[in-house]
């Protein structure tokens, strides 16, 4: 045990649905339904910037197919299935069993096969790549220029826990292990909404994750679409577990905290009773939080009062 060759047998190589010819030969073969395009994206996670060396291997094998799972469902896509690039220092046995056994089972609940990739040893750290691949008929996908004046502004889930998460983790706030418990769930183990999201390709019209931040994600929806916003602060969905933090970090939690893999979308108003009825079928929380306005920018009231976007920003590498 030990050549590259084990190693991907041993973890990586996994049947492949009928149809699939998947790991093994020079390329993986896919079956596509005619009339649909092929939708595909790729997600970079590399120690230290993304997650901590002492991650749980089982949630970062986990969390490295959600994330890219997400933007399937950003575009109301349906899964098809992935590709999975590891970088390592060294073949650590355990660690590539829990990695794999967390990555497998996010696969093949999401219908999602790992059909190929590429293994390679790291000078210092680990990086992994993953590249999902799903379908959509063209005219349904769910794309961030669609949003048009007057359509609702949703949301799946919560918003703020991740980032608390992160912030207890980093030292960044006093250590809270209760609080701790209560949030790292939804960083480590997101869990995007892929049915719903697949169910309202041809019912919503723009639609996105918050991977990097409420505010820095839905502008990049006004900015395709060219139009603006109206959100009500005290509506957002925050999450229960932040009871008690004080104001201004909730605030800056809810509005740019990153690492939220659920959707917001827009959907014309006429579709609010459907969407309302997807959500029941699907069992999510979905709260509406705003309007889309033909001026542009983003506007966020709470009551009265306008709230200004925190300084801190969203997410950027290069910032
Ligand atoms: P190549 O020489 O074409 O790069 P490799 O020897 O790297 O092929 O890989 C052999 C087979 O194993 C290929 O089908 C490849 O897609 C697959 N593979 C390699 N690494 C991984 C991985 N981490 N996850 C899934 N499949 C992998
Ligand atoms: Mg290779």
């Amino acid at each position: 045990m030990g050549t590259e060759f084990d190693l991907i047998a041993r973890y990586f190589n996994r049947p492949a649905p009928p149809d699939y010819l998947g790991v093994g030969d020079d390329c993986a073969l896919i079956p596509v339904t005619a009339g649909h395009r092929l939708a595909t994206s790729t997600d970079l996670l590399v120690q230290g910037r993304h997650f901590f060396a002492d991650m749980d291997p089982r949630a970062l094998g986990h969390k490295a197919l959600a994330v890219n799972l997400s933007d399937l469902a950003a575009m109301g896509a349906r899964p098809l299935a992935c590709l999975l690039g590891v970088s390592l220092p060294k073949a650590d046995h355990a660690w590539l069993e829990a990695f794999s056994g967390g990555f497998h089972a996010l696969a093949q609940r999401a219908g999602c096969p790992l059909v190929g990739g590429d293994t390679t040893r790291s000078e210092d750290g680990i990086a992994i790549s993953v590249t999902v691949m799903g379908e959509v008929l063209p005219e349904h996908a769910l794309r961030r220029s669609s949003a048009q004046a007057n359509d609702d502004i949703w949301l799946t889930g919560t918003l703020g826990a991740p980032d608390i998460a992160l912030r207890l983790l980093q030292g960044r706030l006093p250590s809270d292990a209760h609080r701790l418990a209560a949030t790292r769930r939804q960083l480590e183990w997101p869990e995007p909404p892929m049915a719903f999201a697949a169910a309202l390709a041809g019912v919503a019209r723009a639609a996105l994750d918050i991977s990097d931040g409420l505010v820095q994600d839905l502008g990049h929806i006004l900015k395709a679409s060219a139009c603006g916003a109206e959100l009500e602060y005290a509506e957002l969905p925050v999450d229960d577990a932040l009871a008690g933090l004080e104001d201004e970090l909730i605030r800056n939690a809810v509005l740019t905290g990153g690492d939220v893999y659920q959707l917001c979308f827009t959907a014309a108003p006429g579709e609010r009773v459907r969407i309302l009825e997807l959500a029941d079928q699907f069992r999510l929380r979905l709260t509406r939080i705003g309007r889309i306005v033909p001026e542009p920018g983003l506007r966020i009231s709470h009551g009265d009062r306008a709230i200004e976007p925190p300084a801190e920003g969203g997410f950027d590498h290069f910032s």
